[in-house]
């Protein structure tokens, strides 16, 4: 398969700041891509560099081999989603859907076809009259959605395209976009800071922190082998035990030993356990700390007493008898710790 979008060695300094540094990536056909990253680590920058509405202090961008970095956003095969979806309120929906092929130069009758289809795979086909105050939040965003597909670009940008959505909706609309983006195979990449967003939609999850790549892959492999602290901590919720490794290639912690390949004797490492790899059982005593229900499972916190410095995180079945304050006895299985240079 060869690349869509290659960014290589982008940078951008806002005065003395550097909001990315030296930022390379390859964006394939038909994925869906997401920049996950706490607010301020780049996301929207690299997004624009993308959409050519910045143009980078250094590096390049090119989409089908060709070089971008320079070029105008109505001229390169990018087209953008915003979060506050910036439709036209005195247009209809059709109209406001029909706008770029406008300014294409594309007959009436062409238009109107292609809006009336864009709105179907959306799934607004009777709101093609309609004006953009007539619709809820959730529909105004695929209106927006299908403005920018009608276009056909060969990527659609969308920076935090869910954020102004309600937690039910925005679940929702996390199908939607997903199912859509596979109907029309376009590749998209999308911003959010949001990891639950990150690992429902992503084929491929680009962890940003500080205008860098921490890490980047299939969600499923970026959660189960972050490659860094700050992904394990990003994506998803851990333990983090800071240890030491040794000659024969084991970290020691305060809750055990644990095989780290590859790392150096005398190097400073932690681990990270995942609550859901730790289970009621025998091996480690601690004191609970904090028990929250939250309907499918607990979300236990405890107290090793023979490492009372650590929090131990755990997600326990909804029905395990446990109470605050109380002793409980807790196991995981050394296989599933993950080992991480510090
Ligand atoms: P994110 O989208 O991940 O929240 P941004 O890409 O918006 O992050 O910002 C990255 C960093 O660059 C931040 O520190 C932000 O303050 C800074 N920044 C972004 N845009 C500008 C600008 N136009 N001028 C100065 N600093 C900026
Ligand atoms: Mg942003």
């Amino acid at each position: 398969m060869t690349t869509l979008v290659s960014v290589e060695n982008v940078s951008q300094v806002f005065g003395s700041a550097k909001a990315l540094d030296s930022v390379s990536l390859a964006i394939q056909p038909g994925s869906y891509t997401v920049l996950l990253g706490p607010s301020g680590s780049g996301k929207t920058t690299l997004l624009s560099i993308l959409g050519g509405f910045l143009q980078p202090t250094t590096g390049r961008v090119l989409i089908n081999g060709t070089d971008c970095t320079l070029m105008a956003p109505a001229k390169r095969p990018t087209a953008t989603v915003f979060q506050d979806y910036a439709l036209f309120p005195h247009m209809s929906v059709g109209s406001n859907v029909a706008f770029g092929l406008r300014m294409q130069g594309v007959s009436k009758a062409e238009r109107t076809a292609k809006a009336q289809e864009m709105l179907r795979l959306v799934g607004l086909e009777h709101a093609f009259e309609k004006k953009p105050h007539q619709l809820s939040g959730g529909q105004r965003q695929r209106v927006a959605l299908a403005r920018a597909l009608v276009v056909e670009p060969a990527v659609l940008l969308l920076d935090e395209p869910l954020g102004a959505l309600d937690l039910k909706l925005r679940r929702q609309m996390q199908d939607e976009l997903k199912a859509i983006q596979k109907r029309v195979g376009t590749a998209f990449v999308h911003v959010t800071h949001d990891q639950e967003e990150a690992m429902a939609l992503a084929d491929h999850v680009v962890v940003m922190s500080h205008g860098r790549i921490e890490d980047e892959g299939s969600p499923e492999r970026v959660y189960a082998r972050p490659a860094t602290r700050f992904t394990a901590t990003f994506m998803g919720e851990s333990t983090i035990v800071a240890g030491e490794v040794d000659a024969q290639g084991r970290i020691t912690t305060a809750l055990g030993a644990f095989d780290a390949p590859g790392l150096a004797a005398g190097s400073a490492a932690c681990i990270a356990i995942r609550p859901e790899h730790v289970h009621v059982g025998p091996a480690i005593p601690a004191i609970v700390t904090a028990v929250v229900y939250q309907g499918s499972f607990k979300r236990v916190t405890a107290t090793p007493i023979h490492a009372s410095d650590i929090l131990l995180l755990a997600r326990l079945p909804a029905g395990a008898q446990v109470e605050e304050g109380a002793r409980i006895s807790l196991r995981f299985d050394p296989a599933e710790v993950i080992v991480l240079r510090d």
